[in-house]
């Protein structure tokens, strides 16, 4: 199996275009057809985890955060990043990250965060735009039942909990081909009028070539009528964090000391406990003071993220109680994620999960 193989079955948990345009994700290091020996999952790419990945017979690293994320122009090992750049390429060893996109997937970072906290209801807390784009296409009356299923079939008309979904309006289409063409109805140099439907579905951005490739291939047309745009839509599944429910409220101590035994912290920041039961909860993995105000405006009692800085916690304004856990602790859980995730996929050889802790913050 290639490396492209093994990353091929990551982007269909995470495509890549769901990433945020200041990341930089894919393949960082290494060549896409180098033959797979083993995976190691990490949060963050170190020497260390060079040098495990060496040991354990394992070229491909897959990592959560990208090791490159500012451009390298010089690599004479003169930093960290370069140091580790250097010793990946001497040995061999690819690497490859998910970054966020894994955090805008529905099934990613922030998800994970929830079943671990024991979340129901969950839903994305900032649904991304800009991911949806729809086709229109015009096709004779008689093939509409066959492109339609084709066009499902490659992840068209997908919205929410429903598949196949779609519009169809019937119609005249009119068209002449001129010496050079081939039409399949009617005769070159006529007009023709045929019975039409118009069929008018949605997909996700990433999928578009996919899609295009399954229109060509289905229409019966020389030349097949269609439209792509791009919707303002917000996808509801795809985004950053998530908000869900317990199952009951929960005192909120109680609610704290259990975070704090299910994350294995040994510190939460917290803003004023200004509720004294807790259900509706928001999480965000990572840096997360940004959506402090989805988190708000979702009605979220707790929004648990990381990276809060002194004025973030004014934020809560006795609305909401802001809690961070820690940027690795809040991530800790996508290694594993990864791995279960890909060993189900992959039986040909080992997935394994670092057993280096790679966060860079002590508590004293
Ligand atoms: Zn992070």
């Amino acid at each position: 199996m290639t490396i492209k193989e093994v990353t091929n079955y990551i982007e269909q948990l995470a495509p890549l275009t769901y990433a945020e345009d200041f990341d930089n994700v894919g393949l960082l290091v290494g060549n896409k057809n180098t033959t797979v020996t083993g995976v190691l999952v990490t949060l963050d790419t170190l020497e260390k985890t060079v040098d495990e990945a060496i040991a354990k017979n394992c070229n491909l690293i897959i990592s959560f955060h990208p090791i490159i994320f500012n451009g390298l122009k010089k690599i004479t090992g003169a930093n960290y990043v370069e140091k580790i750049v250097i010793k990946a390429i001497k040995n061999d060893i690819a690497i490859y990250a998910i970054h966020t996109a894994l955090d805008n997937s529905a099934h990613g970072v922030s998800a994970k965060m929830a079943e671990v906290i024991g979340l129901k209801n969950t839903k994305v807390l900032i649904p991304q735009q800009g991911n949806i784009k729809k086709l229109t296409t015009f096709v004779p009356k008689n093939n509409a039942d066959e492109l339609r299923l084709a066009l499902f079939e490659a992840g068209g008309g997908n919205i929410g909990n429903y598949d196949q979904c779609s519009f169809n309006i019937d119609g005249t289409g009119t068209f002449r081909g001129n010496v050079d063409s081939n039409p399949t109805l009617g005769e070159k140099g006529k007009i023709h009028f045929e019975n039409e439907t118009q069929i008018g579905l949605i997909f996700e951005k990433h999928l578009e070539s996919k899609i295009l490739q399954t229109l060509f291939a289905n229409h019966p047309y020389e030349e097949v009528a269609y439209e792509v745009t791009t919707l303002d839509n917000l996808h509801q599944n795809i985004g950053m964090g998530m908000i869900g429910e317990l199952e009951k409220p929960i005192d909120t101590e109680e609610f704290l000391s259990l975070l704090k035994h299910k994350f294995n912290l040994k510190i939460i920041r917290h803003s004023q406990l200004v509720y004294k039961k807790i259900k509706k909860i928001a999480v965000l993995g990572g840096s997360g003071s940004f959506a402090i105000k989805n988190a708000k405006k979702a009605g979220a009692d707790i929004y648990i993220t990381a990276d809060l800085k002194y004025h973030d916690f004014y934020q809560a304004d006795n609305q909401i109680i802001l809690a961070d856990i820690g940027h690795y602790e809040s991530e800790q859980f996508t290694k594993n994620l990864l791995v279960d995730y890909l060993t189900k996929k992959i039986t040909n050889f080992a997935i394994i999960l670092s057993e280096n802790n790679t966060n860079p913050i002590n508590y004293f």
